[in-house]
């Protein structure tokens, strides 16, 4: 049997199989050497030069991704996930014209408010989740990245991601999406025809809330493809030896995490969205989110650990509800096993199209019963 038929659960469980060679080593050594022996022809036959451009450790990380991703061009590791999603807009020149959702990660949303006009490049912000104000907005010719966010923060809006590839790649665009909260678990964006997929690799592929990184994979070795691996190589953005390992590990058990996460976040959906002190829950798994029927058709096993609720009463109740729990922790980021709540509108600050009664509820593997207690206890103790 070829290792590359095997399932990913089974490839990404193994690190694909690879074996230490010079000690039988199960778990690869973690490789810190920035700089390498020249061969006596002036060459460098093992392929490593220079610690800033590659390092093994990072390699064996990324051939996983680009696996996981099936990326024909290959995955990049960088210092964040904003490292990450930063280098996909060396693709574009000045003069050119971006799109991105509305509802989307807010520090990137910022990046590019306040970056790409400095570049000269112009960003417009549509409602992705609607192809045909995507295809009004887009311009033939001038549109060269629409960025889309699927799962998007902090309202779950899905996008159709085959639809949106259709209208970017008709005007001449490419399309990247944002994968972090769906992970290569639930989606696979390159397969629905998107150029580039990005992951705040900070989030559920390392999965433990201590490593901060991201990736790139691409669908083909192209020119821009080329422009992301120089803007990595000459930029110096890498990821840190020490840190790929931990990531390395943390992906071993990216299934098993996110399929247990994914049905405790399925569960408290349903429960919290009977609940009395609870206005509206927004999770795609539910049937009544807008877009619950393109979420089914274009995710896999299920739809995600992430969730928010709309308290009952307002900002007061809903700050006071993340004030009242004791299971969850009050703070931000997602993904890990440790179950979040965060009241998302005071982080996102000004502007941010985040209700000021929402809580964003990252889900972890907790056991489910434990969870729902607390909200339900917190929920009732800030409403009085
Ligand atoms: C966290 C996050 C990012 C940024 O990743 P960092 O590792 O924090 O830089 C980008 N997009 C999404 C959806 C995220 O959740």
């Amino acid at each position: 049997m070829n290792e590359s038929d095997l399932h990913p659960a089974t490839r990404v469980a193994q690190a694909m199989g690879r074996i230490d060679q010079a000690t039988r080593a199960v778990i690869a050594p973690i490789h810190v050497s920035t700089t390498f022996i020249r061969d006596p022809d002036n060459q460098y036959s093992s392929g490593f030069v220079y610690g800033r451009p590659d390092n093994a450790t990072v390699r064996e990380a990324e051939a996983v991704l680009a696996m996981l991703e099936a990326a024909p061009a290959g995955a990049l590791l960088f210092g964040s996930g904003m490292a990450a999603a930063i280098a996909a807009f060396a693709v574009l020149n000045a003069g050119d014209h971006v799109l991105a959702p509305r509802i989307m990660y807010w520090a990137l949303r910022h990046w590019m408010m306040t970056e790409l006009p400095r570049r000269g490049i112009a960003v417009d912000f549509v409602a992705m989740d609607d192809p045909a104000a995507v295809a009004t907005a887009v311009l033939p010719g001038r549109t060269r990245l629409i960025w889309v966010e699927t799962p998007g923060n902090p309202l779950w809006t899905i996008t159709d991601i085959a639809a949106i590839a259709g209208i970017a790649h008709a005007a001449g665009a490419r399309l990247a999406v944002d994968a972090t909260v769906a992970s290569p678990y639930h989606l696979q964006p390159l397969a629905l025809g998107a150029d580039f997929v990005m992951h705040a690799a900070t989030k559920i592929l390392n999965g433990h809330s201590d490593v901060v990184a991201g990736v790139v994979a691409g669908a083909r070795d192209d020119a821009d493809w080329q422009r992301i691996v120089t803007a990595r190589r000459l930029g110096g953005a890498i990821l840190g030896p020490f840190e790929a390992f931990l990531l390395m590990r943390g992906m071993r058990t990216l299934f098993l995490r996110a399929a247990a996460q994914a049905a405790n976040a399925a569960a408290l959906a349903a429960r919290l969205a009977a609940h009395d002190h609870v206005a509206h829950v927004l999770y795609p798994g539910l049937p009544d989110h807008p877009s619950h029927a393109i979420a089914a058709a274009q995710m896999r096993n299920g739809f995600g650990s992430m969730l928010s609720i709309r308290v009952r009463g307002g900002a007061a109740h809903a700050i006071a509800t993340a004030a009242a729990v004791r299971v969850w922790h009050r703070a931000t980021s997602l993904g890990g096993v440790e179950s979040l709540i965060e009241h998302r509108a005071s982080i996102e600050g000004e502007g941010t199209p985040c209700p000021d009664d929402l809580l964003r509820l990252s889900v972890g593997i907790e056991h489910v019963e434990d969870l729902y207690a607390d909200l339900d206890r917190a929920l009732r103790a800030a409403s009085g």
